[in-house]
């Protein structure tokens, strides 16, 4: 409670409502005990909770911009457990396993590291996305908070983010220990971008590789090629060209007809690779199927689309209200329109660099206006209209033989809200396989079952497509190379390749 707050004494005459006259102030939750907490030099930044490449890449770019940064291993089973010993009950999955995947760490650091308690408090902060909801989301500062009490981590800093505020220091932080200029943000994004390009081709060579383990063996080099571009301040560019030759590298055979499955959803769920989700993409991949999961940086662009439309909407009301336009908001919109070409350009850049050449960052007013019939706009949460946005236009443009929308049990938007409008989507295009299926931490079996069902008639579709294709005799052996990317209305990686052989023969 702020000091206000607690010096706040029942006045007998007013009823207790003398609250209604002090001068507002902020609500701050102040450890008992004051604690000395390390300078900003000394100060240890730890955050986490991305895919595996993308944590370790933003931990280089964050380094090489001197903060001293360490990404938390991936959430794992027992991130869980610790959460659900420390949270309050009823929170999402995402909650448990994040914010027990810190106390889990902390707890490593004190009891297997040797660090003290107070150590831990005075030198480490976690940075955390935040925001208001309207879902759970707004909650997970106060989860961590508890949680971390509660393990005896009492004092541990919090610094939060959220794309409305831009960044908003934990409320103990007196002091700015980011400097959260444009040149951080750019860094951290150009990380994360990057990590989305090598993760899609991660997922476009794994199911055909000819060595098992080849893939991945490669991928390590490009995390450790990227990462040293980060730290030595060099081209990005060209450490993404030199990336090419580790990938070259890898024997595929391309012509085993595989389903190919969407996966969408809660961001959390879809995009963690390990125990949050049950290692879905591993499974799929195992079950013989090749994965296009949702790049982070869709995340990214419904966040400033939804930053457009507030600001269309604060414009519209300013002119019916009879006010002039509030030009601040202009030099918004500019900002939000260079942010946005200053995304698709790198994206661009870097995509070509390594040889991503089928991927097109989604267009945010298209997919908006898909789900219009169907999903308020305005209603934000979750990912908004994105999951329905994604199943109409998997089913309208061929893009997968399955699309699972995966989501934490008892999620708000992507199972109260999107679930249940994804069953008059079914309804209207009925030739489209989807499952919606949610995690909830234990129950594994029960979810690989279901998901084999789905990806059986995956499967099926998958061989009929490309049995319907006459296979030439001759087949140019650069179809077996990662390059080759050929855009058509074929479905599956071994039909595409072979169909865009028969449109244009050798
Ligand atoms: S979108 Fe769902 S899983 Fe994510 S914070 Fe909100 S309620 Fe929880």
């Amino acid at each position: 409670m702020s000091l206000a707050c607690n010096s706040m004494k029942i006045n007998e005459k007013t009823g207790g409502l003398s609250f209604l006259h002090q001068a507002p102030s902020q609500w701050r939750e102040a450890p008992d005990t004051p604690i000395e907490y390390a300078p900003k030099e000394e100060t240890i930044f730890l955050s986490g909770g991305l895919t595996l490449l993308q944590d370790k890449l933003i931990e280089a770019a964050l380094n090489s911009l001197g903060i001293r940064f360490i990404a938390l291993p991936n959430p794992d089973f027992k991130s869980f457990q610790t959460g659900k010993a420390f949270g309050n009950r009823g929170q999402c999955n995402p909650t448990y396993f994040t914010v027990g995947n810190l106390v889990k760490y902390l707890q490593d650091l004190r009891d297997n590291k040797g660090l003290s308690t107070e150590e831990i408090v005075r030198k480490y902060v976690y940075i955390t996305a935040g925001g208001c909801g309207p879902c759970r989301f707004g909650m997970y500062i106060t989860e961590y908070k508890k949680a971390l009490r509660d393990a005896g981590f009492e004092g541990f800093r919090l610094t939060s983010f959220d794309h409305e505020k831009g960044i908003f220091q934990g409320e103990e932080i007196e002091e700015q220990l980011l400097d959260y200029t444009p040149k951080f943000f750019v860094t951290l994004i150009k990380a994360v971008i990057i990590g989305d390009i090598v993760n899609m081709l991660g997922y476009k060579m794994r199911p055909y590789e000819v060595e098992a383990g080849s893939t991945d063996a490669a991928l390590a080099q490009c995390k450790e090629i990227v990462a040293q571009a980060f730290l030595n301040h060099s081209s990005l560019i060209k450490a993404l060209w030199k990336c090419r030759s580790e990938l070259g590298k890898v024997k595929l055979n391309r012509l085993h007809p595989k389903p190919k499955v969407m996966v969408m959803g809660e961001f959390w769920a879809a995009m963690t690779e390990g125990d949050g989700n049950y290692n879905l993409y591993r499974f799929l991949e195992a079950e013989g199927a090749e994965c296009t999961p949702q790049p982070i940086i869709n995340r990214l662009m419904l966040s400033i689309w939804e930053a457009e439309q507030a600001l269309y909407k604060k414009e519209v009301l300013q002119v019916s209200n009879g006010r002039k336009i509030d030009f601040s908001s202009l030099k918004t919109r500019l900002l939000i329109k260079a942010g946005k070409a200053a995304v698709k350009t790198h994206f661009t850049l870097y995509a070509k660099a390594i040889g991503l050449h089928d991927y097109e960052i989604p267009d945010m007013e298209k997919l908006a206006h898909l789900a219009k019939d169907y999903y308020t706009l305005e209603c934000s949460g979750g990912e908004g209209h994105l999951e329905v946005a994604h199943l109409i236009e998997a089913v309208r443009h061929n893009l997968a033989h399955l699309v699972i929308s995966i989501k934490p049990f008892g999620c708000m938007p992507s199972s109260a809200v999107s679930d249940g409008i994804q069953s008059l989507v079914t309804a209207r295009y009925p030739q489209v396989n989807f499952l919606s299926i949610e995690t909830s931490g234990e129950g594994a079996a029960n979810f690989y079952s279901r998901v084999q069902m789905a990806l059986f008639k995956a499967k099926q579709a998958a061989k009929e497509e490309f049995e319907t294709l006459e296979v030439p005799e001759y087949l140019p052996k650069r179809i077996h190379n990662y390059l080759c990317q050929p855009v058509n209305k074929k479905i599956g990686t071994s039909a595409k390749l072979v169909e865009s052989i028969i449109k244009s023969p050798i």
